[in-house]
């Protein structure tokens, strides 16, 4: 029979480890957390080799007396709270009592205290968890907390590190929501001894929302304010017109604390309800403050998830006071004419095809843009929708073809390979464009429909694909475009550089985490670049890409189909219907985009006598 025994501390604290110290980046998030709890107003990070070598976390806060110090490592010792009630009202960042102790017992750990009110200061070394050394020593006023080998001894979790740049990443996105949600301090990062990102202290959030987020958030930056006596809101947002193709450029923070709460995520979806396109994430940051004890923080070791009493609520409150944010800058721009840049939906320039294989804009059309009506609401019924509220593709060809049940459609899929023996696309008679989003055509007995925007996709697509095999034509932007990008982004798209070159990107590093953009493919022309790579490089974060590069470069030319193709909603002439249609010949699956959709359904003719009840 077994016996029950109760567990040695040091192992005890392992276990702990196990939940509350996941890899480097948690160990820097919870050193962070005590740092800030102790009023730091300057905090610095140093890092050697992506956090397995040595994390260490300096500040200048109230510090330890030399008793707190020792019993700062031991199981359950906080400072923070002493009662029960205490537990549901927790105002600080740390509650657990259990962060020292659990990183303690998986490093080797060294502690450098005073006090601010001690003339001297205490070191303490841990090996393991265990004690090894206490001396009192000079120091200045506040806490640095060492911390090496992370698992040395505990070697399966020390296998299960990523690389140097995918640990460094996290442990960048860590400091990064940190310095979001306290303004208020500095805070440094330092990696390999090389400082990569200095903070400054600011007294307006705004400025901080802007240094970690970049500068493109500044363009329609939307704030929220809101206090309504029990819920408290402040935020800084993107404009619709600024997204990203995922939720990480989202922060929120319930009383302080960084969370992601899905609950919150939705609500400020709603409030953007309408101005977004479907897989667009608007960014920025958003503080939310409710009574202490209307919040359970103590949901998960880790203290990243939070329990509101009244979830309903706080979700209302913050949809409408997005909402309302939104409407205010709406209504303060109708009134006035205002750069285009700023619309909430911009017009795709009209575009021509070009001898060279681009598409660009010809000056007439060109000049009718400028001309054109800016206002969002003053669209004729002629004019076509803006892009990205119209449902602008057909989806498979199915639906395409059965919106009317019972009226004679046919449900059958087109068979998309073998509908034209013999014949080619440019052999077909064009009738027209439809909504200057199809193409319409006829073929023998059958009425042809051509998705534009998914047919130059494919043909992009081949074409980006072949002249990869040479090197592929690219063309120098006069004015190079500069990104910024976070540590995580800026380090993949260094990686992938050299790939890019080869489809014809002349990227540089232009200090930090800016890039400069001096060429492009020639078949992108000038169109949405900097979109397009912030697009390719969130691609490859999402999809962990690091080191599939066939993948990964493969994603990066859809992309860059679906960036440089026509859209719907575009006018061509007839030269370019035919061109077109000639290219699509040209292709090896001339009939499905890159994405696997359509580029063509077929109506035949016994669908028409049907639905004409010529036939019966
Ligand atoms: P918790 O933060 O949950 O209280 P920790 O194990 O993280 O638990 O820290 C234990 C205690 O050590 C804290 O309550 C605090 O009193 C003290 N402490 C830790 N880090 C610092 C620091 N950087 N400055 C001052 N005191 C600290
Ligand atoms: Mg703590």
């Amino acid at each position: 029979m077994s016996q029950i025994r109760i567990l040695p501390e040091i192992l005890s604290n392992k276990i702990a480890a196990g939940e509350v110290v996941e890899r480097p980046a948690s160990v820097v998030k919870e050193l962070l957390e005590n740092s800030l709890d102790a009023e730091s107003t300057k905090v610095v990070v140093e890092i050697e080799k992506g956090g397995r070598s040595l994390i260490r976390v300096s500040d200048n806060g109230i510090g330890m007396p030399p008793d707190d110090a020792l019993l700062s490592i031991e199981r359950y010792a906080t400072s923070k709270i002493y009662k029960n009630e205490d537990l549901f009202s927790i105002q600080t960042l740390g509650f657990r009592g259990e962060a020292l102790p659990s990183i303690a017992s998986v490093s080797r750990f060294f502690l450098i205290t005073r006090h601010r009110e001690a003339d001297t200061g205490l070191e303490l070394l841990m090996a393991g968890g265990k004690i090894q050394k206490v001396t009192e020593i000079g120091a200045p006023v506040g806490t640095q907390v060492t911390v090496r080998q992370l698992f040395f001894n505990t070697p399966a979790r020390r296998k299960f590190l990523k690389g140097i740049q995918t640990e460094m990443g996290h442990i960048a996105d860590v400091v990064a929501a940190m310095a979001l949600g306290r303004p208020g301090v500095q805070f440094k990062l330092v990696h390999n001894q090389k400082l990569l990102k200095n903070w400054v202290a600011v007294s307006n959030p705004e400025d901080r929302v802007i240094h970690v987020l970049g500068p493109e958030l500044k363009k329609g930056l939307i704030t929220v304010q809101h206090d309504d006596g029990y819920a408290q809101l402040e935020g800084w947002l993107s404009s619709p017109t600024v997204t990203r193709k995922t939720s990480r450029g989202m922060h929120i923070y319930i009383n302080g604390r960084a969370a992601r709460d899905r609950v919150i995520q939705h609500a400020l979806f709603e409030g953007y309800a309408g101005r977004l396109v479907k897989g667009q994430f608007p960014m920025g940051v958003l503080f939310i403050r409710v009574p202490f004890d209307r919040v359970d923080v103590n949901v998960h070791p880790a203290k990243n998830e939070v329990r509101f009493s009244d979830q309903k609520r706080v979700h209302d409150t913050v949809r409408s006071a997005v909402a309302h944010a939104l409407q205010q800058v709406d209504s303060q721009k109708w009134g006035r004419r205002f750069p285009q840049e700023n619309m909430l939906f911009i017009k795709e320039k009209p575009k021509t095809y070009q001898k060279t294989g681009t598409w660009t804009a010809s000056p007439q059309q060109e000049a009718k843009k400028t001309s054109a009506p800016l206002l969002k609401t003053a669209s004729s019924p002629s004019d076509p929708p803006p892009i990205g509220i119209l449902p602008n593709r057909p989806g498979p060809q199915t639906t395409a073809v059965k919106p009317a049940d019972g009226n004679g459609f046919s449900k059958q899929e087109p068979d998309q390979t073998s509908l034209w023996d013999q014949t080619r696309f440019s052999d077909l008679k064009v009738i027209g464009q439809y909504q200057d989003i199809y193409i319409v055509c006829e073929s023998n007995q059958d009425l042809i429909l051509l998705d534009q925007h998914a047919a130059h996709e494919r043909i992009l697509y081949e074409k980006l694909k072949q002249s990869r095999k040479v090197t592929a034509a690219s063309q120098g932007l006069l004015i190079p475009e500069t990104i910024d990008l976070n540590y995580r982004e800026a380090k993949i798209l260094e990686k992938f550089l050299p790939e890019l070159a080869t489809l014809g990107f002349e990227i540089e590093p232009f200090g930090g985490d800016t890039f400069a953009i001096k060429s492009v493919p020639t078949v992108l022309g000038e169109r949405e670049i900097k979109t397009l790579v912030v697009e390719m490089v969130e691609k490859w974060i999402e999809d962990g890409s690091g080191d599939a590069v066939e993948k990964a470069i493969d994603d990066s030319i859809k992309l860059m189909a679906c960036h440089g193709s026509i859209r719907a909603n575009q006018r061509l002439t007839d030269m370019e219907i035919k061109v077109m249609l000639e290219q699509l010949d040209a292709c090896e699956n001339p009939s499905n985009c890159p994405h696997g959709r359509p580029t063509w359904i077929k109506l035949d003719k016994a669908f028409f006598e049907k639905a004409f009840k010529r036939i019966v």
